[in-house]
């Protein structure tokens, strides 16, 4: 018998794993940033000079000088190698969007020929990796050639295996970022600024706000036999055809089920490094799909946050490969079910300890509350089709606005109570309160908050950005995305509003002699009014929501060439500047880089396709229709002219093949020409666009074909290891 032997290979192989039992014993807090260069470490191993340097680096930003430097550095490789690390290397995150490394020994040979482990304060601070490779949007051949990692001692440095790495941002010569941290840091610091200066209204002894990133990483997990039977799952880590199993996410019986034991038994795995590494990893539990899970730290200050993010991602990679994993992080791995997310919760907090998006006992903490809470409300109206460019991918285009995700339009849910709150406040007075009307106020209104949040049950799952009792929501940002992206753009506009509110708020207390708090009403009254259309509490899938959008003038942008364009904008650029977060050169690269990556991941989508076609599915397809036809001719052997009523289903079956054949064959032909015209191009967005809508239509198309073929031909000549086997992990 014909049979397709590597996806019979695969599924047997995956039978015949060994089912791992777990143990979870052990305190976690025994284990937590064991392997972390963290405050506690340096205390024990730094000098008082050394300390207060860093410290002062962390808290303020200040620069550390060289001698100070070679101290840490001595400090560090003496920890490190303590801890059995040979390499150290710079950790960065170039804009592939995942984290890069070089590893280096610390073994180093002097002029006499003996060895030594060497690491200075020069190694320490800064690297020349020869990264020529990354993706720089053009600014690298423009001017300098070469980048250079340097120290970012905000994130500490850790020991993974055997490595000590050392978080840094990635920037050219010239000063332009290569990376996603630098303008993350600078976005950050814009926000400590701007937050900072407005916080102080409420409180004098704030003298720095932090913004606050708790991501939660969907994923899939799948058998990694099955995985790597599948060109498409291996290529382009999602598939690109595949016929529903007839069970799938309907009966809701995966959503917090009881986790599998071999997936408990890699959780647990994960979670023990994880704890190591300082990642505060808490809750994990089945998600929505098959093979759908999720995992969710505590909360921590932003930079870190998305460090352990990308950490986890790297860590996840390992983790999975030991127990015979392989995880999916992309937005849409299956038609059919549910794809995968990373909800970014954001809020502000001072250090003080107070999260300013947290409502308070006293009206007075509640007017600091509304102050950040409107404020940032009236930061997503105005830049809303910014932040919807921050999460823009080629493999997030499948999930937003699918029935699953938020909409590709953005929008804030507050819920009713905030919602009758918000009216309220813009029914005041303007300009000088009257004393009844401000007890009223204090009372009534800004009083009764925090009661009111606590029966705050609604909460809207189809919003995009949802304020969730004590922190916003961010909701469409993809799986595989850097979370630095959408939080750069997020505390950047954030600050910039932050930044003009205090400017009218101080005006008023100048030039109309209003008290301060009523001057803080008054401005906050107008950004109500002028925020509204970013406030909806409906259901964000629905249609009559799009259309209602499209009347208060929301962006709608679908596919990721035309919700990049934003990027370049005068208005973008102005912003960027006026926060020293991008220049208008970094900017432009960016744009080109997200652009080009939206292409090549087309580009290899649709190579994938060809290959599936050409190589599989159609030899597929004529195996098993010859087999039908000999099938046919020996009946007509045997019964002569009486055949036709014995083979009518098997020509039938023939006919169609052969039908599916000829439309897959032109729709992949058709897809491969549109590509060799697009590939001509020679401008970034025209060609981006030529992919979005030239190109990928055609893989809904073939995939149609295809799937309909799987449906039709004999199980043992199907090549391609089938949803129903890759989906249930036993
Ligand atoms: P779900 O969306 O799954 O219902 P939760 O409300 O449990 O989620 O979300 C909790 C997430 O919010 C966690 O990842 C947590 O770390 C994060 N979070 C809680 N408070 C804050 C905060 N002040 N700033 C940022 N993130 C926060
Ligand atoms: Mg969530």
């Amino acid at each position: 018998m014909i049979m397709s032997k590597a996806r019979f290979k695969a599924i047997t192989e995956s039978q015949n794993r060994n089912r791992i039992t777990i143990e979870e014993k052990g305190r976690r807090s025994e284990l937590f940033a064991q392997n972390v260069f963290n405050e506690e470490r340096m205390l024990q191993y730094f000098t008082k000079d050394a300390l207060q340097s860093v410290q002062s680096a962390i808290v303020s930003g200040s620069k550390i000088d060289r001698k100070i430097a070679d101290q840490v550095a001595e400090a560090m490789k003496g920890w490190a190698i303590s801890m059995g690390a040979t390499h150290y290397t710079h950790w960065f995150q170039p804009l592939t969007g995942a984290t890069a490394e070089k590893h280096d020994a610390f073994f180093d040979l002097l002029p006499n020929g003996r060895g030594l482990e060497k690491f200075g304060g020069g190694q320490l601070v800064q690297q020349e990796p020869d990264a020529s490779s990354f993706p720089s949007g053009g600014i690298r051949n423009t001017f300098e050639a070469r980048g250079y990692t340097a120290w970012d001692p905000t994130s500490p440095a850790f020991i993974y295996e055997t490595t000590l790495c050392i978080p840094t941002i990635f920037v050219s010569y010239t000063g332009e970022a290569l990376d996603n941290k630098a303008p993350l840091l600078r976005a950050l610091h814009a926000m400590d600024e701007a937050a900072t200066a407005v916080a102080k209204y409420f409180d004098k002894n704030v003298s720095k706000v932090n913004a606050t990133l708790g991501w939660e990483q969907e994923y899939f997990l799948i058998d990694k036999a099955l995985a790597n039977s599948r060109p498409d799952i291996s290529l382009t880590g999602r598939t690109l055809v595949g016929h529903s199993a007839a069970k799938g996410q309907q009966l809701d019986d995966h959503y917090f089920g009881v986790i599998p034991g071999r997936v408990l038994s890699f959780m647990s795995d994960l979670e023990k490094e994880c704890t190591k590494l300082g990642i505060p990893v808490k809750t994990r539990h089945n998600e929505v799909a098959p093979n759908q899970f999720e995992l969710a730290p505590v909360f921590e200050e932003a930079n870190l946050a998305v460090d352990h993010n990308l950490l986890l991602m790297d860590v996840m990679d390992k983790i999975a490969d030991k127990h015979s994993f392989k995880v999916l992080f992309h937005e849409k791995p299956f038609a059919g079910i549910n794809g995968s997310g990373k909800h970014n919760n954001w809020s502000l907090a001072t250090d003080t300890g107070v999260n300013l998006l947290s409502p308070g006992s006293t009206p007075m903490k509640n007017l600091q509350f509304l102050t950040f809470f409107i404020n940032t409300i009236k930061a997503v109206d105005t830049y809303e089709e910014l932040l919807r460019s921050s999460i823009a991918s080629a493999g997030n285009d499948h999930r937003l606005g699918a029935n699953e995700a938020p909409p590709a339009i953005l929008s804030i849910f507050i819920g009713t109570q905030l919602s009758r709150v918000l009216d309220e406040l813009e029914g005041v007075s303007k300009g000088k309160l009257s004393p009844e009307e401000k007890t009223e106020l204090k009372l009534n209104v800004v009083g009764k908050i925090p009661e009111i949040l606590m029966d705050n049950t609604d909460r809207n799952r189809t919003s995009p950005f949802a304020f969730t009792g004590n922190k916003f929501e961010m909701r469409g940002v993809g799986s595989q995305a850097n979370c630095a992206k959408p939080m750069t753009i997020l505390n950047t506009i954030v600050a910039k509003q932050l930044r003009a509110f205090k400017k009218e708020v101080d005006a008023l207390v100048d030039k109309k002699s209003l008290k301060k708090d009523e001057a803080i009403f008054n401005v906050l009254r107008e950004y109500i009014k002028t925020s509204k259309r970013i406030r909806f509490d409906g259901d964000g899938y629905s249609e009559a929501w799009e259309k209602e959008a499209k009347k208060r003038k929301l962006s709608n942008n679908k596919i990721t060439p035309e919700a990049l364009k934003v990027l370049t904008s005068p208005d973008t650029i102005d912003l960027f500047k006026s926060m020293k977060v991008m220049s208008e050169i970094e900017v432009n690269a960016r744009q080109e880089v997200e652009l080009e990556a939206y292409i090549l991941h087309l580009q290899i989508e649709g190579r994938v396709f060809n290959e599936l076609v050409y190589s599989y599915i159609i030899p597929a397809a004529i195996t098993y229709q010859n087999k039908l036809i000999k099938n046919v001719l020996g009946l007509k052997d045997i019964y002569g002219a009486a055949h036709k009523k014995l083979t009518e289903g098997q020509s039938n079956i023939i006919e169609k093949i052969a039908e599916h054949i000829v439309v897959l064959k032109a729709k992949t032909d058709a897809m491969t020409d549109a590509r060799k015209k697009a590939n001509q191009l020679t401008d970034s967005l025209k060609k981006a666009l030529a992919y979005a809508e030239n190109i990928k239509p055609h893989f809904d198309e073939i995939r149609y074909e295809s799937d309909k073929l799987e449906q039709l031909i004999d199980d043992q000549v199907w090549p391609l290891t089938k949803y129903r086997e890759l989906l249930f992990i036993k």
